[in-house]
């Protein structure tokens, strides 16, 4: 086989090897010839030579004996190269012992996200995006795989990554994620989960259980001690538990016998409970996990409603003392049966990353996404002060609209205003909480507003500024993203 300079000579249209904008990274062998990513006319495109060139779509040149093809990103191509180099391909992370989502909505984070990863013996999921998040950004499964794929051939990460069918609720939403090749799927059971327990009176949550002599063996006669902390119920909160999440457990089985244990390549199962007003008491985690255990279903983490508020894009509000003590025993209970704690709403949560680290003894999954997207805001405000004002007038327009979708608590009269602020102190606004929280749930709604005749009003200029500023993206992502793994990774080491 020859070298890789040889090969570039022989390409007429290059001109040799250094005319040609080639990501050294991707430059990969592959049986008798190379295949490699290039930006050719502001896109990246794959070359593809020697016989593996059929399994690829593109235009095909011939010269001098030497044949090769140039292919674009789209995903049949993306489907060729999971086959040809295992390392685009997906695998499952969350029996790691560390395993960190980087929801990715705008399909530009890669590189970032693999700058910072490299350092860490972390398993980065790439591909990471709910059902709403995809709407929002009139995005599908496909593009969101195939831009992570695409990302590590370019970046020449081949570690392993993962791909999460995030906050799933519907089966044909799982059976969608999964012939896709998902090798995550986080079961989202909010809706099997009864959020008016709380406000019941006993009487009503005695008429509404039954429990028999199987319970009571199980919960109530039994001594439950984990990691010497020992975890006692009463009849009430056995009742209030099976009420709370019998239907969530039942959902949960269904899903695993049909989905999850069936599945011929190993997928990582999340059970999430988090997405309710009622917090996850230890005794409620206990329960769950026990059940599920009991079912027949294994599962690689929980996501719990931990006490305080994990809102958006911003630090953890709450008290910090029942957090740690509430998280000790979760970290203990979620050993004991052994899984992971995963973390949603992870983002920005900076006071209690150490925390995180230090009771799971290393062992967690944390999520993140819109901290992402922020930080490709505040390159918006860097580069580009007046879009950026304009943009920010408009997501205070859409602010209202926007909270049907996500709980917040900002105050917009508190942020200030766009037009008073110089242009070099506009990024001071992903300091302050309410604007960063204004521009983090208006997301959608700046991707997808379009004009009279019908052009996008923001986004074809976005993605055209973020293309330009490719390495400060990446660079502020992965000093951002940086912080947060830090923070864990200091908790246990
Ligand atoms: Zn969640």
């Amino acid at each position: 086989m020859i070298s890789f300079k040889d090969f570039i000579k022989q390409l007429p249209e290059t001109k040799g090897y250094e005319t040609l904008n080639i990501y050294k990274a991707s430059i990969n062998p592959f049986q008798d010839s190379w295949v490699f990513l290039f930006v050719q006319e502001n896109q990246d495109k794959l070359l593809v030579s020697g016989r593996i060139q059929n399994e690829f779509e593109g235009e095909s040149f011939v010269d001098d004996g030497l044949s090769y093809k140039i292919a674009p990103l789209t995903h049949a191509n993306a489907n060729a190269l999971r086959l040809l180099f295992p390392f685009t391909k997906p695998i499952s992370v969350l029996d790691k012992p560390r395993s960190f989502g980087l929801g990715d909505r705008l399909g530009i984070a890669g590189k970032g996200h693999l700058q910072i990863i490299n350092n860490y013996d972390c398993y980065p999921v790439l591909a990471q995006q709910s059902i709403r998040e995809l709407n929002m950004t009139n995005r599908s499964y496909e593009d969101v795989l195939d831009k992570a794929s695409f990302s590590v051939f370019r970046e020449g990460y081949k570690k392993g990554f993962g791909a999460d069918g995030d906050h799933l609720k519907t089966a044909s939403d799982i059976e969608y994620a999964l012939s896709l090749g998902f090798t995550m799927i986080t079961l989202d059971c909010s809706e099997h989960i009864r959020d008016d327990v709380l406000n019941m009176s006993v009487e009503q949550i005695i008429r509404l259980t039954n429990i028999n002599s199987s319970l009571i063996g199980k919960y109530l006669n039994k001594e439950i001690i984990i990691e010497g902390i020992e975890l006692k119920f009463t009849e009430l909160d056995l009742r209030r538990a099976m009420l709370v999440y019998q239907n969530a457990i039942d959902y949960s089985k269904k899903i695993y016998d049909k989905y999850i244990s069936k599945s011929k390549t190993k997928v990582g199962f999340e059970i999430s409970i988090d997405e309710t007003s009622t917090p996850t008491t230890a005794l409620e985690h206990y329960f769950v996990a026990n059940e599920l255990l009991l079912a027949g279903v294994k599962i690689d983490t929980i996501a719990p409603r931990f006490c305080g508020e994990f809102q958006k894009g911003i630090d953890y509000i709450g008290d910090l003392f029942q957090f740690e003590n509430e998280l000790k025993l979760h970290a203990a209970i979620a050993r004991h049966f052994g899984y992971k704690l995963s973390i949603h709403s992870g983002s920005d949560k900076f006071s209690i990353f150490e925390l995180i680290g230090k009771y799971t003894k290393g062992h967690f999954h944390v999520k993140t996404a819109g901290t992402n997207w922020l930080e490709a805001m505040k390159v918006v405000s860097i580069c580009n002060p007046n879009m950026y004002r304009r943009i920010h007038k408009y997501a205070l327009s859409k602010f209202n609209d926007a909270t049907k979708f996500y709980h917040v608590t900002t105050d917009i009269n508190k942020i200030p205003d766009v037009d008073l602020i110089a242009d070099e102190c506009l990024v001071d606004l992903f300091k302050n909480n309410d604007a960063r929280q204004l521009i983090h749930i208006t997301y959608g709604y700046i991707l997808n507003e379009k004009d009279e005749s019908g052009k996008y009003l923001f986004k074809t200029e976005l993605y055209k500024l973020w293309k330009k500023e490719e390495k400060l993206y990446a660079d502020e992502l992965s000093k951002h993203i940086g912080n947060h793994l830090a923070l864990l990774y200091k908790g246990f080491n």
